[in-house]
């Protein structure tokens, strides 16, 4: 006989494990959390596990609604940011740091030395955890839960049973079946193709987000000491002169170090990406820039362009390339001589020298140059010759479902939550969302 829960969420990532958190509140409720990768102590996957990408990741908290997401479109500000300090609370914990960057009086300083030069600086609260706290908070919260769910480890969720415009249930890959009243799809990007296949095939109206691609920087850390020191992450945009092209850096990592990231399952695409560590520091920060690019019509794919543009680079390089920003401007390639020359020091070792000129589009990558030296005027030495670029940073967030306030889809009962809906960028807004899911359960079956 097929067993029923009242709940069952798919993707144990952070917007997994909050919606688990909140719901296990209620003691009366069966819950089943299916996550198709490995336990939190034993898995190696970058991006597949109990934690989600979570778990490796730098753990940097923003606690602002206006970055990590898009939960203002559907709460409204005031709520995003009461359900962030919610999130943060619980962050707070299970062990995160009480330490906050990007308040107080230096930044607004930054704001307007920025805002002389063309950037537009955006403030934000930042707690950092660091990958290996990361990993600790989310394993506490893991231990937390377990006498409170049923969790199924290295089990993949193939399929959505609907019945009559209402959820039933989930089929897994093996073809095991399980019931449910309400479900909570929270598969992250890794997750984000199947999802996406999924709401096809239930017919479920999507709607396409830009594609973000771009590099991956890295300076001296004393290069970003002046801003890092203050905001742990300078939130900068920047609108290309030649392309009017909205490009922005993500993800900076202080004394951290640049790695590679594998996605997309049987078919994987390699990008970077970047981490920190709270207690082993590098020589080098970096961070990315990133061009976002909503496209004219026809443009369907965005998660095909980015993962194309992706592959150039694998093809050139087998993985990642990088490149001297000096050979970038000079027009030549970087050469395994050249790097080791230069004055930064790839922490990425496998990064193979080339020539991203290769790889990303003209309008790309002269945004990216144009921002670069806009940047040098607030952080001298970012535009240096020895800056090292690394190929391709893509962020993937296609596939938006259609979603009412409280993140249920068109199939009634069913919530998407997290990057895999579209819905976050980040932890605190996948977490949050997680939340957010879990309270309209929990309201429904109270009535
Ligand atoms: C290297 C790196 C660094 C990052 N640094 C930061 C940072 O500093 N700050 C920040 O805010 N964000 C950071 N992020 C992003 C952050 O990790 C994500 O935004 C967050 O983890 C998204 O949470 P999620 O629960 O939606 O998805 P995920 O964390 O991706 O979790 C989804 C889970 O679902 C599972 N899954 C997928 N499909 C299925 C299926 N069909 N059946 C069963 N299970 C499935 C996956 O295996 C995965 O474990 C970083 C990400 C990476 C990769």
């Amino acid at each position: 006989m097929t067993k029923k829960y009242d709940v069952i969420i798919v993707g144990g990532g952070p917007s997994g494990i909050f919606a688990a958190l909140e719901l296990s509140q209620a003691a009366d409720l069966n819950i089943l959390l299916v996550e198709k990768g490995k336990d939190i102590d034993k898995r190696s996957s970058l991006v597949c596990g109990l934690g989600g990408a979570g778990a490796f990741s730098d753990g940097k908290l923003t606690l602002s609604p206006q970055v990590g997401g898009r939960l203002r479109d559907y709460l409204g500000e005031a709520d995003t940011e009461a359900l962030i300090k919610y999130v943060d609370n619980i962050y707070l914990k299970f062990g995160a740091p009480k330490k906050l960057y990007g308040t107080g009086d230096k930044v607004d300083d930054i704001r307007q030395q920025a805002s002389l030069i063309e950037l537009r600086l955006t403030p934000v609260p930042i707690r950092h955890l660091g990958t290996e706290r990361c990993r600790s908070v989310l394993k506490a919260m893991r231990t937390d839960l377990n006498s409170r769910l049923e969790f199924k480890l290295e089990v993949m969720a193939s399929t959505i049973i609907v019945d009559n415009g209402e959820v039933r249930g989930i089929e897994t890959e093996t073809g095991e079946g399980f019931d449910c009243h309400y479900l909570i799809l929270a598969p992250g990007r890794e997750g984000a193709d199947w999802l996406s296949k999924e709401a096809k095939r239930l017919n479920l109206t999507t709607h396409n987000n830009p594609v973000d691609v771009g590099i991956r920087v890295e300076v001296p850390v004393a290069v970003m000491e002046e801003l890092v020191s203050v905001l742990y992450e300078a939130k900068l945009e920047f609108l290309s002169k030649s392309f009017d092209d909205r490009i922005r850096t993500f993800c900076m990592c202080p004394a951290g170090e640049v790695i590679m990231e594998s996605t997309g399952g049987c078919d994987p695409v390699i990008t970077v990406n970047g981490h920190s560590y709270a207690n082993r520091k590098s020589n080098n920060t970096n961070f990315a820039l990133l061009v976002s690019t909503t496209f004219t019509e026809p443009f369907r794919e965005p998660i095909a362009y980015g993962k194309y543009l992706a592959r150039l680079a694998n093809i050139l390089s087998g993985g990642v390339l990088v490149q001297r920003l000096g050979d970038l401007m000079n027009g030549h390639r970087s050469t395994p001589i050249r790097i080791e020359r230069g004055l930064v020091q790839p922490t990425l070792r496998s990064a193979i020298p080339g020539d991203l000129s290769f790889v990303l589009p003209y309008r790309h990558l002269t945004g990216l140059i144009e921002m670069l030296q806009a940047m040098d005027k607030l952080a001298p030495g970012v535009a240096s010759s020895h800056t090292l670029l690394y190929g391709v940073e893509v962020k993937f967030y296609s596939c938006q479902l259609q979603l009412s306030p409280c993140l249920e889809t068109e199939v009634s009962n069913m919530f998407a939550t997290g990057d895999g809906a579209g819905v976050s960028r980040g932890l605190i807004q996948a977490s949050a969302s997680g939340v957010v899911a879990a309270r309209e359960i929990l309201r429904r079956s109270r009535h």
